[in-house]
């Protein structure tokens, strides 16, 4: 029996229940027609039930990368391991991307369900393909069965070890299996053996490869010399193998992932070529890293430590999405922030991404940094967004307080419209699940006064502040009467309306109009720092005002 009736035969007792061939895929996946320049990218996770923020991270890179080339993007779920997979892994992943606006053109949109026609986009129900081109490559003499069993495969390797081998793994004179007669494979296969099936790599030892990295410029690796397994002994695809077809039939022109598969790439590369398949461009990206709270080294962002590196997380904190997309673009590309400068108010996603230009070292995240991102992104939005914004985040997270926001929905809107709306905006709020608190001191359900003053007014003075205060204050007032009523209040009571004065001379006075005020502050909200508190005082109203100003009086008295 010559070379190929050998593998004709062992392709058919391998797999006899394929009938289809590559060219049937190939008629069912032609190419798509797309225009010069246009780049297919995807994001292909495992569906674990847990989007790590890095996910986000790789999707935007994906997505801006077809974006800007009149390509596209699509979604991949590589469910080929098993182990890893959890019931409806998929869901985390797939609202994680529709909680922060990242949109895919095709493939996988939600649990079961799917756009494109390059589809199915889940690998567990594409085993026909994989195993169609399996055949195929046991045709061309370059698969065969494996019977190894752990054990033996376990103790292979130690024997490489204790020999010092440079390499270790299935290979060369070490893969057993590769020259096995057609009964032997035969015998083993009635013997109810299980087998996987291995690539025959023509690779050399001394033989390198190089490849050009989007991100990271020219690579130099040892060229592949494993037999690698392509299929498990369940007939499943690993993910070297399943890739190389999906990334081949979807026509993806550029695989970005994370760097953790570099040294993956020669592997890959040899599977492409034997599958007659085009080898992609590729782009490994940085992994996502933060400073350790303790050790303050910088380390990957890990799902047991970090609770920010879940995706879910900025959901449940109420971070609006445009700010998490601003923020992991000012990582993904040192242009955006110049960009963002140039452009403001044009959507994030129109950022004209370069992959070129993307760095290769690992990016920091800093929740401050993210923070700080978020208020800007915030103190443009006009109230209405606000107030819709908080209400949507309120509803799903904290009930009662969406009842407290919606039952006077025009009240809440002026409120939450102290400060915005105007040139130099207050940056104040970061995340939707601060504004509870933010303005609680509207709401007579969550007020909880606090009267300590600050160290230089002694309560006496306080309460004589308050009570001359109230009785000369007027709602009708505009914002240039209000303030001189504060300052008018000062001198009787042996304070001074003008700062330049009492810094020149502190010991002939109490305080200033800035004491003074803070005073009339603390009474009515509590706190030492609000927005605008005419404002405030027009919100509350006369008969809250009154109260609060009476009650505050009233602790200083038995103070
Ligand atoms: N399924 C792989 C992972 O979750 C994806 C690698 C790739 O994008 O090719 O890491």
């Amino acid at each position: 029996m010559d070379n190929t009736e050998f593998s004709a035969s062992l392709a058919q007792l391998l797999f006899p229940d394929i009938d289809k061939t590559p060219e049937y895929y190939e008629e069912m996946y032609p190419d798509r027609g797309l225009a010069e320049g246009a780049r297919v990218t995807r994001f292909a996770p495992s569906p674990t039930g847990y989007l790590h923020i890095g996910g986000l991270f790789g999707a935007l890179v994906d997505v801006l990368t077809a974006k800007v080339s009149g390509g596209l993007a699509y979604l991949r779920i590589e469910d080929t391991d098993k182990k890893r997979e959890i019931d409806d892994g998929v869901s985390a992943i797939t609202n994680g991307m529709k909680a922060f606006g990242v949109e895919f053109d095709e493939g996988v949109t939600g649990f079961g369900t799917e756009k494109g026609n390059y589809g199915p986009y889940t690998q567990s129900k594409r085993v026909e393909i994989y195993q169609t081109i399996a055949k195929s490559l046991v045709e061309k003499g370059l698969a065969y069965p494996c019977f190894c069993s752990a054990d033996e495969l376990s103790t292979l390797r130690e024997k490489q070890e204790a020999d010092g081998a440079a390499i270790t793994g299935y290979f060369g004179k070490y893969a057993k299996c590769r020259d096995l007669t057609l009964d032997e494979i035969k015998a083993n296969l009635d013997a109810g053996k299980p087998w996987v099936l291995r690539f025959r790599s023509d690779g050399s030892e001394d033989k390198r490869i190089t490849f050009e990295d989007m991100i990271r410029g020219k690579i130099e690796m040892p060229e592949n010399i494993i037999d690698e397994v392509l299929l498990k002994s369940d007939g499943v695809p690993t993910y070297h193998f399943a890739h190389v077809c999906d990334d081949h039939f979807m026509h993806t022109t550029h695989v970005i992932r994370g760097e953790e598969w570099i040294s993956s790439v020669p592997k890959h590369i040899a599977l492409f070529k034997a599958c007659g398949y085009k080898v992609p461009k590729y782009a490994h990206t940085p992994q996502v890293m933060k400073f350790d709270d303790e050790t303050g080294d910088k380390r990957k962002l890990s799902k047991r430590k970090d609770p920010e590196a879940a995706v879910s997380y900025f959901v449940d904190e109420g971070f609006p999405k445009e700010s998490l997309i601003e923020y992991l673009l000012t990582l993904i590309s040192s242009g955006f922030e110049d960009w963002r400068r140039a452009n403001p108010g044009v959507p994030a996603m129109d950022y004209p991404f370069n992959l070129k230009k993307m760095s290769s070292s690992g990016c920091l995240f800093d929740l401050v940094k993210l923070n700080d991102v978020s208020k800007n992104v915030i103190s443009v939005m006009n109230a209405e967004t606000v107030y819709e914004r908080v209400c949507e985040w309120a509803k799903e997270f904290d009930g009662e307080f969406y009842g407290v926001l919606t039952a006077d929905l025009v009240r809440s809107k002026a409120i939450l419209n102290i400060d915005r709306e105007n040139p130099k905006p207050r940056k104040d709020i970061a995340k939707w699940s601060e504004v509870k608190d933010y303005i609680s001191y509207f709401f007579n359900e969550y007020y909880q006064a606090d009267y300590t003053l600050p160290e230089n007014i002694s309560p006496a003075d306080a309460k004589a502040i308050l009570e001359a205060y109230s009785k000369v204050y007027s709602l009708d007032d505009d914002k240039d009467t209000w303030f001189q009523k504060i300052k008018d209040l000062c001198a009787p009571l042996g304070f001074t309306p003008n700062v330049k004065e009492f810094k020149q001379n502190p010991d002939a006075f109490k305080g200033h109009v800035g004491d003074v005020s803070s005073v009339i502050r603390i009474a009515l909200t509590s706190r030492r720092n609000t927005p605008d508190l005419w404002s405030i005082m027009g919100l509350l109203g006369d008969g809250e005002i009154q109260r609060r100003l009476a009650d505050a009086a009233a602790a200083y008295e038995r103070i």
